[in-house]
């Protein structure tokens, strides 16, 4: 007969038959740590039960006969009057998971066996207390009754007695508030509360089985991917009374901080309380370092126990205990969870101790740590309940960092969530709504006094400013200066690759984009959500965004981490030893390339030059609009001018490090002023005589250039070959400002990349340009530099003729994914459209993931396989080993990286703020997926 059911001390403790709870229990009795006696009946066996909604043969048969090995452990008989045993039925599959059944305490009382029991302890008050909580647990998990009608009648008790707490009940209380349980009881389930022991066994048993399958689990199990097959054990296990006296007690601990990892136990416990009374905030706990003075030979037994969990397990764990009479029981033990600043301090003082290796310390961290530790973050008290910190004690407790002390702080509840939107820059913040671009860099620079009150400031430089956030249908380059001055940007539209997601992101903003999709909208200045709630200018709102993008109305309490805390660099030290892609950094102007070296990117994998000309329209525009060559050359000669000092400021950052600079890829349509807003302007607004007739010369200009498909039109590669004039003034200022940084006695590495090609002759004929305007620029200098000229493979066509790119003397020196284009293209998805149908792809399943945020592996990830195979191939026969690098956003998302390192590239490149994470991602890919096999060539020191 199949063995269904495993006492603690029997057999090889393994998870996946016993659950998580069941397994570490079996694993501490057998460390000898002092558990109560128990069993646990198999994760299988609750599958095989719901197949027929009973037992498997065999079941019930084993559950007592390892009730009687449990009874004979200790002397007690269940559901018998002399020395009754009493146990609790808790639930446990093999990953932890709310929604199944809740534990039933004290199973195996009745009328008689209180009775009983009470003589034998004399202690009837702790009898009783057990017993009206068995009904009310019993009730509420096994019968699914209305709790608040049990917790009703004993609020009233208590108000009726004139009592605060419920230890304060006398016996005569317990007895009155049982016999009203009882009532309570068979009122809303038609029958009495079972007196016989064995059938309240049972029927708990059950209830954990059919607790699989309730909507609340599947619906969890389905959101976190947990399989629906695994099951879950059930455990019972003799009780330990920490409602026996003022000699008893539960409480839980952590072996470490959870909140920022030091090692020093961390806890709480409540005497003469049972189970879930700590938790459930009934009265207010003492901190565990309190048992010190109370109970020292408790204390030091938990020190030890302590030691000797973590000495097993090898991480932190959170820890349950009970101590009946001053005997101290473990109930449970588990990893704890833990902020992702504590994650880093724990895994790396965990290394150093000798622990865990090195290695273990970089697979340890999330992504999802490093983000915690380097975004502000809200600080939830209980995220599930949406309870957190209350603002103003976090602020004062933020001064001093010391965030451990906070915990039993006023909770505040005066935000609410309001809609969700895509989590394009992620973190969190609060701040008031503002609605134009021009109001919100007014308001940050102190220029006008807006009509509403600013009650909300933040830190910036040194400086306390206005905490904005910019609200808009979708934003285009002239909100920059307004993306720049609010803390974070909402929008209703656009996907994860929108303009506000795209800058935002890069310039380290919070960013919600495509919020419509949850029912927001903005109309004439009012930002509204699907309950009808409405939020004007000046209104507080609050976003976080990690896997989420959620918008709040009210003000949350925010962490913001100052810096990257010291474990955490170190251990990306670690990976950086480990991984065997490069990451750069996707930055253009000084302070994002200056951000990215401070996280230790090893170079900029790009660097887009339109975005320098976000500061400056006008000189772009000229070039746009001139109607003639000689108009035309005079605006590129301003931005040959223009470029040129950026690129000495990058190079001059850089040091040394490789920069890979993109020739202009302006979807014009970025550029230029919208017809409608210019229509707008000229019907509405008083203009001069000559003001008129420029919006109307630009207004003719616009719709010359207008494009039906702006991102399939005149942009990339095409518009320097139309306007070859473009491409010299861009390699002259790239190399003219190398040259001119070398000889201040720095290395430069400038790798020029060309834009959306599609064939081989478009590439060949922008590279000879190149070449050509390089040996000019020697010849004019008398002096040259070593330079690269690659190019983006972001066209499906570049993709399948990788080879004809690569090959040859013309062929490019390297390529870099363009994701974003790419995916756009193979998938025919408008990035700036998505939104409009990508929430309900995702929520209906229809796509997995958003292939702006994360490789369509399977389908575009065919096109990279095939450029990798192609154009490495093409180069060997060459002579050369070809550079391949992605610089799309999927460039900073742990998956797309370890993807990138399966299929063979040498580089990532992302927003400077995802550098730690693609750090992390890329060590970790390679302890993942072990070495790969270097086809054409060995990877260059990229
Ligand atoms: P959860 O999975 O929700 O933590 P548990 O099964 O751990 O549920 O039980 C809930 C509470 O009851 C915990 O505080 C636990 O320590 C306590 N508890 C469970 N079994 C016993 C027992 N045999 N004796 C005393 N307390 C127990
Ligand atoms: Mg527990
Ligand atoms: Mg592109």
């Amino acid at each position: 007969m199949k063995k269904r059911v495993f006492l603690f001390n029997e057999g090889e403790p393994d998870k996946d038959i016993l659950g998580g709870k069941g397994a570490n229990l079996a694993i501490m009795t057998q460390q000898g740590i002092a558990v109560p006696p128990g069993f646990t009946i198999t994760t299988n066996t609750c599958m095989d039960y719901l197949k027929n909604n009973d037992y498997p043969e065999g079941t019930w048969g084993q559950v007592l006969e390892s009730l009687s090995d449990v009874e004979k452990n200790l002397g007690k008989k269940f559901g018998a009057k002399e020395n009754p045993l009493l146990v609790s039925v808790r639930s446990g599959a093999r990953i932890s998971m709310p929604g199944m059944m809740d534990t039933v305490l004290n199973v195996g009382l009745n009328k008689e066996i209180v009775e009983a029991l009470s003589k034998l302890t004399g202690n009837p008050r702790f009898v009783k207390d057990a017993y009206r909580r068995l009904i009310q647990m019993f009730a509420d998990v096994v019968c699914e009754l209305d709790h608040a009608e049990f917790s009703g009648r004993l609020d009233s008790l208590k108000e009726e007695v004139g009592v605060q707490m419920d230890n304060e009940l006398t016996n005569e209380h317990l007895d009155l508030l049982i016999e009203r349980y009882l009532e309570v009881f068979e009122r809303l389930h038609g029958k009495p509360f079972p007196q016989d022991p064995i059938e309240q066994l049972d029927l708990a048993v059950r209830a954990v089985f059919q607790s699989w399958n309730t909507r609340r689990a599947v619906d969890y199990r389905n959101y976190e991917g947990i399989p629906h097959d695994i099951g879950t054990a059930v455990n019972v296990q003799a009780m330990a009374y920490g409602n026996f006296d003022d000699n008893s007690g539960t409480g839980v601990l952590f072996t470490r901080s959870p909140a920022i990892g030091e090692r020093e136990m961390y806890g709480e416990f409540l005497i003469n309380a049972q189970g879930e009374d700590v938790v459930a905030g009934i009265r207010t706990p003492q901190p565990i370092i309190a048992l010190k003075d109370k109970w020292p030979e408790i204390y030091d037994e938990i020190l030890q126990l302590v030691e000797k969990l973590e000495n097993h397990y090898k991480d932190m764990q959170d820890v349950e205990f009970t101590i009946e009479q001053g005997r101290l029981f473990i109930l449970q033990t588990r990893t704890g969870k833990r902020t992702g600043v504590a994650a880093s301090y724990i895994a790396h003082a965990m290394a150093n101790e000798g622990l865990i290796t090195k290695k273990d310390a970089v697979m340890r961290i999330t992504p999802k740590d490093i983000e915690e530790s380097l975004f502000p973050s809200v600080l939830w008290k209980d995220k599930k309940r949406e309870i957190f910190y209350d603002v103003m004690d976090v602020n004062e407790q933020l001064a001093d960092k010391s965030l451990v002390d906070i915990t039993h702080d006023a909770e505040t509840k005066d935000a609410y969530l309001i809609g969700k939107g895509l989590p394009a820059g992620p973190g969190a913040c609060s701040g008031h709504i503002v609605f134009n671009s021009d109001l919100a860099e007014q308001i940050f620079k102190g220029e006008i006094e807006p009509d509403f009150e600013v009650s909300k400031f933040s830190m910036r430089d040194g400086k306390k400013v206005p905490s904005l956030i910019l609200v808009k249908k979708e934003t285009s380059p002239e909100d920059f200066h307004g993306m720049v001055a609010s803390l974070g940007i909402l929008t209703m539209a656009g996907g994860m690759t929108s303009h506000a997601a795209l800058v935002g992101r890069q310039i380290g903003k919070r960013v919600i984009v495509g919020a419509a999709a949850s029912g927001i909208t903005l109309v004439n200045g009012v930002l509204s959500n699907k309950d009808g709630k409405s939020y004007k200018e000046g209104d507080l709102i609050s976003m976080e965004i990690f896997e989420e993008g959620k918008i709040y109305a009210g003000e949350l309490p925010i962490v913001i981490p100052r810096e990257l805390p010291s474990s955490l660099e170190t251990i990306l030290d670690w990976a950086d030893e480990i991984a065997e892609m490069t990451v750069r950094a996707n930055a253009d102007k000084e302070n994002d390339t200056q951000q990215a070296i401070d996280y230790k990117t090893t170079g900029t994998g790009l660097a887009r030059t339109e975005h320098q000309f976000f500061d400056a329209l006008p000189v772009m525009r000229e070039m746009i609009l001139a109607d003639n060559d000689e108009a035309r050359n005079s605006a590129i000669d301003k931005m040959g001018v223009l470029q040129k000092e950026d690129f000495v400021k990058l190079f001059t950052i850089g040091d040394g490090r490789p920069i890979t600079i993109r020739l202009l890829d302006p979807p014009l349509h970025e550029f230029l002023p919208s017809e409608l807003e210019l229509t707008k302007e000229l019907l509405t607004q008083e203009l001069t005589d000559s003001e008129r007739t420029e919006k109307e010369k630009i207004l003719l200009q616009v719709l010359i250039y207008q494009e039906a498909n702006p991102m399939l039109g005149l942009r990339g590669v095409r518009l320097g070959l139309m306007i070859p004039k473009l491409l010299e003034m861009q390699t002259r200022a790239i190399l003219e400002a190398a040259i001119e940084v070398r000889e201040t006695g720095k290395e430069v590495r400038p790798e020029i990349m060309v834009p959306l090609i599609a064939t081989q002759a478009e590439f060949a004929e922008a590279r000879k340009v190149i070449d050509k305007t390089a040996k000019q620029v020697f010849a004019d200098k008398g002096k040259s530099v070593d330079y690269q000229v690659g190019t983006m493979i972001e066209i499906p066509r570049a993709a399948l003729t990788a080879d004809e790119i690569a090959a040859g003397e013309l062929g490019a020196d390297f390529f870099s994914f363009g994701t974003n284009d790419l995916h756009q293209m193979a998938l025919g998805f408008s990035r700036d459209d998505v939104a409009k149908f990508l929430p309900f792809y995702l929520e209906t399943g229809i796509l997995d993931a958003d292939p702006f945020a994360t490789i369509d592996q399977s389908g575009t990830g065919k096109l990279m396989e095939m450029t990798v195979e192609l154009g490495r191939k093409a180069a060997a026969e060459s002579g050369k080993y070809l550079k391949i690098s992605i610089c799309g956003e999927q460039g900073g998302d742990p998956e797309s990286i370890d993807y990138c390192y399966r299929i063979g590239l040498d580089v990532v490149s992302c927003s400077p703020f995802r550098i730690p994470i693609a750090r992390l991602s890329a060590a970790q890919a390679t302890v993942r997926n072990g070495p790969v096999d270097p086809k054409y060539g060995k990877k260059v020191n990229a």
